[in-house]
């Protein structure tokens, strides 16, 4: 069978002009006939993959989904776009349950949902073969695997329906990227030499920020407050904290519901629905509050206390902005909250799985606090490499932080481990580390004299927490290990211990200190100032006029607002303000379905504004999304060009950036575009010294040159990042 056109598909239906990536390959492939396992992100845009297609083909498509809340939710969006989709399950009443089997006896509809469990039911399996079911997708198909975070053991017998429907092609999605579960997923769906698509995982319009955790409520509160419009989900650890988060907003007269696996059923489907209806604007949850949410407005999701892993970070962060508009990501770190998860530990008998969860516990605290930009760091979690040097959209990144040398600290912090251990003949944990610096007077140091340390009290002038800081920094850096057991004590490794004796100079990140309780909650509001990449810019206040137009429609018609429009629609409409039905159309997500159930009203409401308001003035286009920055085919772009061409003309890297008033690190990277393409043949010498070079090898050795942040630590922060560009350039082209 040729492959149909779909572009027009797209555009009448669901009223998008182009194909987000990997969606047209992962359409083509099924089309064909193929099995696919399409692993994209939350808000990818992975149910088009199956929606269009549907109307492509002949015949039904069975989608297999896990909560009933997503299956209808999906309905009445396909629904409103003017496509013949149902779902079956318990909720239905007799007289509708049998309407909807009378349909699909009679071919009605495209697409059909249910859950596996329904799915299964033998009588189930006889009219699905009835019914000309040509496609099966599987939504959310990581629940198949017990490595997943939803496992579902009704999954697991899904790949009785390949014995049932033979021929029929499977298309498996979902957004959890790890080997495990992606392997998983094809064995026990049976998939027959499946086409694999997996996209990548970052999230280009999710700004990160990770901020000191002092009063959580009143930082939470800070923020919000910024937001009057805004939805948002904020995640506390405890059914507790989520109550009184959510009391506490409430008194400030911000509208917010708990939501946790201690409600009555019935709580918390109305506080979920209050949320989806945009009713409540926030969610106070536990990480009980995930899966079923597709509203694809969520502007925010902050994390008040510190997640479990970066794997349950990536998902929850990953709830804001399914629609593609800039949204923020907030975490509140303090280092209690990693003491308090690890303590939770002591309550688990299984000692292998409480090791696993520690480790996994200490990662995500290592992530907090590391100094390294946060979307490579979340990046590299998942086996990906970030192409740019600076994402433009977290902490990191828009306020880089100012290096420090550290070298008479670290030479302090050292030689006091160095000089407990030659005393004692033991090694200790940092806290009694921090207490020797601070010239404490516990009853640990009297008992082993560590007042008579040479190093006892010399660090009475620097805070304990900024010696605790400086600690973990430096065994991040490697130049102090730490024991493999659960007393995590201290001792130098080979590098730390050349580095106190040889005084060798450590230049430092400086991180923020956490702050302590008392300290006003004024770091809170800096996150607001967070870049809007790819926003689009419109007339606020008739946005706020459609606003209330949609909510009513939704109202009227019992569905969520977003299932009318999304805000990307509502944004367009509010920079053309069409008038015809023609520029109606051309607003994104209009199709003719909606063209003609919602064009009057919306337009009339424009209509009705333009009598009494001036049309603000945009540039036709608005701004495309921010673009992934990736280099360009050739991999060198203008400006790099530049910076080679003086180069070339023998200028040094100081030279160019002076002239051209760009950072060293910005024309290295210039250059080692150049040289990974080929266009720059250049003698690494220009860059670095024979010492140097070999220094840096030997710590790319162990710890690979792919990812500078670590390699520029492992080196103790002695060689300049400009200096790593290039051995990584040249490293790359052999
Ligand atoms: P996922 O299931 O991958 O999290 P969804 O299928 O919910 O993502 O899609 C996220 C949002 O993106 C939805 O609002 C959807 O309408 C929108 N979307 C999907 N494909 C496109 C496209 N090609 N162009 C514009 N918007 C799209
Ligand atoms: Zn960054």
């Amino acid at each position: 069978m040729p492959i149909p056109d779909l572009a027009p598909l797209l555009k009448q239906t669901f009223g998008y002009d182009t194909f987000r990536p990997l969606q047209r390959e992962i359409m083509h492939a099924t089309l064909a006939g193929r099995d696919v396992v399409a692993i994209l992100p939350t808000g990818a845009g992975k149910s088009l993959c199956f929606q269009l297609p549907a109307l492509a083909r002949e015949g039904i498509t069975l989608v297999v989904s896990p909560l009933i809340a997503l299956m209808k939710d999906q309905v009445d969006a396909l629904v409103a776009s003017g496509v013949q989709a149902t779902f079956l399950n318990s909720s239905l009443e007799g007289i509708e349950a049998a309407r909807r089997r009378s349909g699909l006896e009679h071919g009605q509809y495209k697409l059909l949902y249910a859950a596996p469990e329904r799915v299964m039911q033998p009588d189930f399996i006889t009219d699905l073969q009835r019914w000309n079911v040509t496609a099966i997708a599987v939504d959310e198909a990581h629940c198949i695997s017990e490595w997943g975070h939803d496992f579902r053991p009704e999954y697991r017998m899904l790949s009785q329906l390949r014995d049932h429907l033979p021929g029929v092609p499977f298309l498996a999605l979902t957004a959890t990227a790890t080997e495990q579960v992606r392997a998983d997923i094809i064995r026990q769906l049976h998939l027959r030499q499946p086409e694999v698509f997996l996209a990548s995982f970052n999230r280009p319009n999710l700004s990160y920020t990770i901020l000191p955790k002092a009063k959580s409520t009143s930082q939470v509160y800070d923020f919000v407050r910024q937001r009057p419009d805004e939805a948002g989900i904020v995640y506390v650890q405890s059914r507790r904290s989520a109550e009184s988060l959510a009391a506490a907003l409430c008194a400030e007269g911000v509208k917010a519901v708990a939501y946790h696996a201690g409600l009555q059923p019935h709580e918390r489907a109305a506080n979920q629905d209050a949320f989806i209806r945009d009713e409540a604007r926030v969610v106070c949850a536990t990480i009980a509050f995930g899966m079923g949410i597709n509203k694809p407005d969520v502007r925010y999701v902050i994390h008040a206390d510190l997640p479990k892993n970066i794997e349950g970070y990536y998902q929850e962060t990953g709830r804001a902005g399914r629609d593609g508009l800039p949204s923020d990501c907030v975490l509140l770190y303090s280092r209690g909250d990693l003491v308090r998860n690890l303590k939770f530990l002591d309550e688990m008998t299984d000692a292998k799985a409480a090791d696993i969860a520690a480790r996994q516990m200490r990662m995500m605290a290592d992530f907090a606090e590391g100094t390294e930009c946060r979307r490579v760091s979340l990046l590299d979690y998942f086996g990906e490499q970030w192409p740019g040097d600076n994402c433009g959209g977290c902490d990191i990144c828009l306020q880089p932080r100012e290096t420090w040398d550290a070298t008479t600290h670290a030479q302090k912090l050292l030689s006091c481990i160095f000089r407990i251990k030659q005393k004692s003949g033991f090694t200790t944990g940092l806290n009694h580390v921090v207490e020797v610096l601070a010239g404490a007077n516990t009853e640990r140091i009297r008992k082993w004299y560590h007042d008579q340390l040479s190093t006892y009290g010399i660090g009475k002038d620097t805070p304990r927490e900024e010696w605790a800081a400086l600690g973990r920094q430096l065994i991040r850096l490697g130049l102090i290990e730490t024991s493999q057991d659960n007393f995590q004590t201290l001792s130098l490794s080979k590098t730390g211990l050349a580095t106190l004796m040889n005084r060798t100079p450590v230049m430092l990140t400086r991180i923020p200190v956490v702050a302590k309780t008392s300290t006003s909650s004024t770091s809170s509001t800096s996150t607001a100032k967070v870049a809007k990449a790819g926003s689009i810019a419109c007339d606020e206040a008739l946005f706020t006029e459609l606003r209330a137009l949609r909510k009513q429609l939704a109202d009227d018609r019992g569905v969520p607002p977003y299932v009318i429009f999304g805000d990307t629609s509502l944004r367009h409409m509010c920079r053309t303000y069409p008038r015809t039905d023609r520029d109606f159309l051309a607003v994104p997500g209009v199709g003719s379905q909606k063209l003609a159930d919602y064009g009057t009203a919306f337009m009339g409401t424009i209509e009705h504004w333009l009598q009494t308001h001036e049309p603000q003035p945009f540039t036709h286009e608005a701004p495309p999304p921010p673009p992934p920055k990736m280099k360009s085919e050739s991999g060198v772009n203008g400006s790099a060009m530049e910076s080679i061409r003086l180069f070339i003309e023998g200028k040094s890297v100081q030279q160019i950036a002076d002239q051209r008033s760009m950072s060293r690190g910005t024309i290295a990277q210039h250059l080692a575009q150049g040289i990974v393409s080929g266009s720059l043949q250049a003698d690494p010498r220009r860059f670095y010294t024979e010492a140097e070079e070999s220094l840096i090898r030997e710590a790319a050795a162990t710890h690979g040159h792919e990812r500078l942040g670590p390699l520029h630590e492992a080196l103790g922060g002695q060689i300049t990042y400009d200096k790593l560009h290039a051995y990584r350039a040249f490293a790359q082209r052999k």
